[in-house]
């Protein structure tokens, strides 16, 4: 496995480990694979069952407030429409006014399903929930809002409340709508605007509304994870008890809410909890604090390692970690330094959690100081080889924390995780494996298998069935990586451009095609995020800040190019054919470099294992290549970003003034 072998010619004992380990995971993982890939679960919005899609319906609007309040006209025009307004969406909305080229009242609107801001931190409000990451990285605009969390990792309402405080800050409220999904963008060449479907919801029991409006641009920040999936497990649509997915939480069935988590709902409950991601790993130590019992259904274990929350030193604030300009962008580049790993030598490690140990991570997000990989065997064998490597201790050591937390061996031995780091989102909690030390919380380990059918009484594993009172599925979101990283397809809208052509075709016909993950050919003053042919961060923020800001950069140039004519025309933005080639071949240069998630075990990471098959077909093999994304990390990419900005030509870009 790369190291130097022995004087004799015969392998290292540290590479017969190495190879043991790396069998293990493959082991594991073939247990897992399932011909069905994602086709295993439906998204709740299209679930057939009445039952499953009103799991995904909004718990949280206030409809009367929001029917007493009209932000868009039907048959309006506006410059911006931004879609979502999650922290992505707010970003895409700060950046435009900050860059001045949003400015007056009908300048811009933010179009959300949900009833309010926040994306994730609006739809999920499960007990337990905190950002994975420091908040004082995570939490958007920081400085900009004068804002101190309260804590190093900031719980889901604190969250969502600071997605209101922006869009109070920056005048947001009056320009969002709110319980309305767009459908349909497409491009009305003889008007140079796009004309957008919208259905507004009016509350339960009443017909939506169906609203046309045109604007200028585009911006798409409908998120990555945000749309709930619940699996086909036979019969699960006839358990007779309360069921409910943690993307909507259901308090009416837990008691509490989520300032007050006093589940007195579940007191003498028996309650099921199906998954065992990252949210399982935050909501379960809450569960079992009230109900009777608590099963946990569990198909591949999460790895957990230690948290370190606590609250923040206002002092410690103050004079350390919020003292000078700048300060939260060189946190979030420090931090991503050690998950790139490449911390810089003498540099303080500011963070200082349990995301710092792991620099293998850059098997997903790339390394500034590694080659790019050529796509032969052994260059890729060898890369491969090293990424395991520098992941082996990491992982053993959080093998070692679960024989060391959980008392009874065997269950100890069904939560150790056997599988690189990078294959799942790695969990942080100094509660969950405690929690299974706990004689009314059961562990129901399925060997890899998954829950086998539902009863009305409750699930079935292995033939033995597991009565239950509460069913809450903790059954994570559909991939992004669906319809090749189409943004239409992961929106679940149509987008057609210019000659009535489909992102989603184009994307599936030819693969992913934009300058820098952005924007794509065909579809002007189109603009869109997401993780493909683009740099990641484990800090999600971080990508969203360097996007948006990006975004508003390339609009505010471009308009100041067409504003000095001075008669008034309106800038048309759009990647020529030809550079979202060559950033492709880019791209497709560094496919190599994402090889070791060819030894996953499925996830959505994967696309439930889809993504680790070698396509046959060569067309459908370069199609992958193309979804790709940059191998040398974020830090990297800003750097690339910068450097196109300082040329000043818009290199890539067609600005046509319009009348
Ligand atoms: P989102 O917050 O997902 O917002 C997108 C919005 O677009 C949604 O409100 C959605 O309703 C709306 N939308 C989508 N399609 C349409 C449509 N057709 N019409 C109208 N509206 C639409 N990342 C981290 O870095 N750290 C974390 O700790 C972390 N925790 C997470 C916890 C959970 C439970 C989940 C699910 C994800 C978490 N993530 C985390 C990832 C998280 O999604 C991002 O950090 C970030 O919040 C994404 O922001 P966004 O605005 O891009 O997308
Ligand atoms: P995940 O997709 O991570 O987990 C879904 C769980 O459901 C998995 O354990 C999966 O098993 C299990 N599952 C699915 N189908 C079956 C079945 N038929 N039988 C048994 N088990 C089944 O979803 P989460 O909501 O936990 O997390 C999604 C992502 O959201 C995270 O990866 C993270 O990026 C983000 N997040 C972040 C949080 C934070 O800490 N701030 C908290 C929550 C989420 P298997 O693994 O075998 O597929």
């Amino acid at each position: 496995m790369g190291s130097q072998p022995e004087a004799d010619g015969l392998p290292s004992e540290e590479d017969l480990k190495l190879y043991g380990l790396q069998q293990k995971y493959t082991e594991e993982a073939a247990k897992r694979f399932r011909p069905d890939g994602i086709d295993q679960f439906v998204e709740l919005k299209d679930a057939e069952l009445e039952r499953f899609r009103t799991l995904g319906e909004d718990p949280w609007a206030d409809h009367a407030a929001l029917n007493a309040k009209q932000t868009v006209k039907d048959g309006a025009r506006y410059k911006f429409l931004v879609l979502g307004a999650g922290y992505g969406g707010l970003l895409f909305a700060v950046h435009l006014i900050e860059a001045g080229v949003a400015s007056g009242p009908d300048d811009i609107r933010i179009v959300d399903t949900a009833g309010g801001f926040g994306g994730t931190w609006y739809w999920n409000r499960y007990p337990g929930l905190h950002c994975d990451v420091e908040s004082y990285t995570y939490m958007p605009l920081l400085e900009e809002t004068g804002y101190m969390p309260k804590s190093k990792y900031a719980p889901g309402h604190e969250l969502r409340e600071h997605a209101d405080r922006i869009a109070t800050k920056w005048g947001l409220h009056d320009k969002a709508v709110f319980r309305a999904s767009v459908k349909k963008t497409a491009w009305n060449e003889s008007a140079k605007l796009w004309d957008v479907e919208i259905e507004q919801g009016r509350g339960p029991g009443q017909e939506p509304a169906d609203l046309r409006v045109q604007t200028q641009y585009v911006l798409i920040a409908s998120g990555v994870l945000s749309s709930p999936q619940v699996p086909k497990i036979p019969g699960l649509e006839t358990f007779a008890g309360p069921l409910f997915h943690t993307a909507r939480w259901d308090y009416s069935v837990s008691g509490g809410k989520p300032e007050d988590l006093s589940l007195t709902g579940l007191q003498g409950k028996r309650v099921g909890f199906l998954g065992t991601g990252a949210t399982a790993i935050q909501a379960v130590p809450h569960l079992a604090r009230w109900a009777k019992e608590v099963y946990v259904f569990q198909r591949t274990p999460s790895s957990v390692t230690w948290r370190g929350q606590r609250p923040t030193d206002p002092q410690e604030w103050e004079t350390k970690i919020a003292s000078k300009k700048g300060w939260q962008m060189e946190r979030m580049l420090n931090f991503n330094a050690y998950l790139t790993n490449s911390p810089r030598q003498g540099e303080e490690n500011m963070v200082g959690d349990g995301w710092t140990e792991i620099p293998a991570y850059c098997a997903l997000l790339g390394c500034p100081d590694w080659d790019i990989v050529e796509p032969t065997p052994e260059k890729i064998g060898a890369h491969v080889a090293r990424l395991y490597k520098l992941d082996v201790a990491a992982t053993e050591a959080k093998r070692a924390r679960v024989d060391q937390i959980v008392k009874d061996a065997e269950t100890a031995g069904k939560m150790k995780a056997w599988y690189p780091t990078w294959c799942k989102r790695p969990t942080f909690s100094d509660e969950y494996l405690q929690t299974f030390n706990l004689p009314h919380v059961h562990l129901v380990d399925t060997d890899g298998k998954g829950v086998s059918s539902a009863t009305e009484r409750g699930l079935v594993v292995a033939g033995k069935e597991y009565p239950l009172d509460i069913l809450i599925l903790g059954t994570g979101y559909r991939t992004p990586a669906v319809g090749n990283g189409s943004p239409a397809r992961r929106t679940g809208i149509q987008v057609y451009g210019r000659g009535g052509n489909s992102l989603d075709d184009k994307w599936q016909n030819h693969g992913a095609a934009t300058l820098h993950g952005v924007c794509s050919n065909g579809f002007p003053n189109l603009f869109f995020m997401g993780s493909t042919q683009t740099a990641s961060a484990a800090n999600f923020v971080l990508a969203l800040e360097v996007h948006t800001r990006h975004v508003a950069h390339m609009i505010a140039e471009a308009e100041r190019k067409v504003a000095g004519r001075n008669d008034g025309s309106r800038a048309v933005v759009e990647v020529t054919s030809e550079a979202e080639e060559a950033w492709t071949v880019e791209i497709m240069r560094r496919a190599a470099w994402f090889a070791s998630v060819m030894g996953c075990t499925p996830g959505y990471i994967t696309s439930e294992g889809q993504r680790t098959q070698v396509p046959q077909d060569p067309m459908e093999m370069m199609k992958a290549s193309r979804a790709g994304a940059w191998s040398q990390g974020m830090e990297n990419f800003i750097g690339l970003l910068e450097e196109w900005k300082k040329d000043g030509s818009l290199k890539g870009l067609e600005i046509t003034p319009v009348a």
